[in-house]
């Protein structure tokens, strides 16, 4: 839509007329004041502008427009009949004007500038958007790698605190027995078999989330109880944290069909969490119920730290952590993730309730017979 400015109303009248006989669709203002409030609200393709008016003039209202970070480009056209000397020319390109017509002119000429313009105008607007999209591109992709650099400090810093404790244990076994001292070298042999059991997890989830990437991690889809599926997984639980009280209530004896292994996976994380993220408490609460609908619902309960509410909705996003807690707790931000897509290949929905100082409850609804 072209925008005519003038305070005569008959020469709008003409001109609009002119113009719409030629197709262009026309708003018109009487005023300077006027035409300024219309492109703010208007996004207009060009604007005819009468230099001389009562109140802000031709010049005014150009500076104004380009002044505008939403108006700023949209070309403007001065007619007048009476500034037609040089100096008012001159005045015109400066204010911002492309064009500086003098009445009477060729409507047949005023046709090809102004559609001329009018190209020139969409051609800039749509420059200006692809090179919005290649910036906002550019920061995503610069933003991608600075989180992956960040990943690979964070992974390698993590993988190296339990090789290093297994060096150190292993040297001081080796010392006892020098001295025949065996009893004092199991001691430190256990201590490092622990840390080769936290490196393990480590890789297995670098390894699981790779594969979650790629399309990888395959699943074995079989018939399997719940309880005795809730105790193996409190019972790989209590090996690595034997003093942790797990209180169970598994109510409902039903065969739920998926991959129990994975499924075994997603709670042994909801459960070490529940442990790692509660360090002044031994006791953590399980339960297992069925749905109305045929679903089985699995809650873990912890005394733990909890999570603000505005880091929630983030939680089970990929090297999500957060970040208060990060020197305290060591972790790769990894396994909630594979969690989320385990449970979102079984058909299932998964969240958290959690007040910071109270504690979490992580809990997982998956159908008893899930969908592959
Ligand atoms: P990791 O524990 O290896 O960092 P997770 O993906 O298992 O990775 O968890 C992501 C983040 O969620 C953790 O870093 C921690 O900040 C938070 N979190 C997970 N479980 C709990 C919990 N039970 N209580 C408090 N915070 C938790």
């Amino acid at each position: 839509m072209i925008l005519l400015v003038d305070d005569k109303s008959e020469n709008l009248i003409a001109l609009r007329k002119t113009l719409e006989s030629r197709g262009f669709e026309i708003d018109t203002a009487l005023s300077g004041e006027e035409a300024l409030k219309k492109v703010l609200k208007t996004d207009y393709q060009l604007i005819i502008l009468d230099v001389q008016m009562p109140g802000m003039d031709g010049f005014e209202v150009a500076e104004a427009i380009s002044g505008f970070s939403k108006t700023r480009d949209i070309p403007i056209i001065f007619l007048s009949a009476v500034n037609v000397s040089k100096k008012f020319i001159t005045k015109g390109y400066e204010a911002g004007g492309r064009d500086y017509l003098v009445k009477p002119f060729d409507t047949d000429i005023l046709v090809l500038k102004i559609r001329t313009f009018i190209k020139l105008h969409e051609q800039t607007t749509e420059l200006n958007t692809i090179q919005q999209s290649l910036l906002k591109e550019i920061a995503q992709r610069k933003q991608a790698e600075s989180k992956k650099d960040e990943f690979i400090g964070i992974a390698s810093h993590e993988l190296n605190t339990p090789l290093t404790s297994v060096k150190g244990y292993l040297q001081l076994a080796e010392r006892q027995l020098e001295k025949d001292q065996v009893d004092q070298a199991k001691m430190f042999i256990g201590r490092s078999k622990a840390q080769v059991e936290k490196l393990n997890h480590l890789v297995s989830d670098l390894l699981n989330a790779t594969r979650i990437e790629t399309g990888k991690l395959n699943y074995k889809y079989t018939e399997f109880e719940l309880e005795p599926f809730i105790g193996h997984a409190v019972d790989s639980v209590l090996q690595s944290y034997p003093d942790v009280q797990i209180n169970t209530d598994v109510n409902g004896s039903v065969k739920i069909y998926g991959d129990e292994t994975r499924l075994e996976q997603v709670l042994v994380n909801f459960l070490t969490n529940a442990v790692k993220y509660a360090p002044e408490s031994n006791n953590v609460w399980l339960t297992a119920r069925l749905l109305p609908g045929d679903l089985v619902e699995v809650r873990v309960r912890d005394e733990g730290i909890g999570i603000p509410k505005e880091k929630q909705p983030y939680i089970f996003d990929k090297f999500y952590r957060v970040e208060d807690n990060h020197n305290q707790f060591q972790g790769l931000g990894m396994g909630l993730y594979i969690c989320s897509e385990i449970i979102k290949h079984h058909g299932g929905e998964y969240g958290l309730e959690s007040e910071p100082g109270s504690g979490s409850t992580f809990y997982f609804r998956i159908p008893l017979k899930a969908v592959q």
